[in-house]
């Protein structure tokens, strides 16, 4: 199998192949056709493993058949995705990733966090977003300040599901998802271990979850 077998977009497959991946990694194997398929998904990998474009490429994938024409896109900060990463340092580096795979699509992305000027910030989302990569507590200010609506969201990423447990974000998860539509929602949680903890997580936010441990 080869990323060209996936079902997506001519301007995805061209960034991928400009980012140097030939081939799908063992978990980029099983994961995309999964969440092209619409199922919920908990994805047990290690960092390294590729897990990042395990979701990125079917969320943007998704996104590009669904968007409309380009021109009829109101520029808000409304995005259609949300991924929630534990910190700064992985936001980053999610949004670094997302950003050449969303190469010349017209996806704008934006990145909050802690630990950065909540100015300039602001100022990118007042440009607005059709995908947020944040860590919770930066994401719930900038939603208690009106700065951003969730309500549209229709793919909701968890990454390292674990990391975020540990680091005692469960009640700002929360916070976040209610902003949510459930019935609009598609769910990914990644996690590098699954304790029971992570397994009840899973149980709450998703729906009838597909499982995959690489
Ligand atoms: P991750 O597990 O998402 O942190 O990815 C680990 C590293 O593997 C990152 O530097 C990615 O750029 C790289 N990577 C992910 N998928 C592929 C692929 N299919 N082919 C080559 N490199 C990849």
């Amino acid at each position: 199998t080869s990323f060209s077998d996936c079902e997506v977009h001519k301007c995805l497959l061209d960034n991928i192949q400009r980012m140097g991946y030939s081939a799908p990694t063992p978990v980029q194997k099983c994961a995309i056709p999964i969440i092209l398929s619409r199922r919920d998904i908990m994805a047990c990998a290690q960092t390294g493993s590729g897990k990042t474009a395990s979701y990125l490429v079917p969320v943007i994938a998704k996104m590009l058949s669904e968007r409309p024409p380009t021109s009829t896109v109101a520029r808000s900060a409304q995005p259609v995705s949300c991924i929630l990463a534990p910190t700064r340092e992985l936001s980053i580096q999610i949004y670094e990733e997302a950003l050449k795979f969303a190469h010349l699509t017209g996806i704008r992305i934006v990145a909050v966090y802690g630990g950065a000027d909540p100015k300039i910030q602001s100022k990118e989302l007042a440009r607005g977003a059709d995908i947020i990569v944040a860590t919770p507590g930066r994401l719930i200010d900038f939603i208690n300040r009106g700065k951003i609506d969730l309500s549209l969201v229709k793919y909701l990423v968890i990454d390292e599901a674990d990391m975020m447990f540990d680091m005692g974000f469960e009640p700002q998860i929360r916070t976040i998802l209610d902003s949510m539509k459930d019935n609009k929602r598609e769910t990914i949680m990644c996690s590098a271990t699954f304790p029971t903890v992570i397994q009840d997580l899973a149980a709450q936010f998703m729906n009838d979850y597909v499982f995959l441990a690489i």
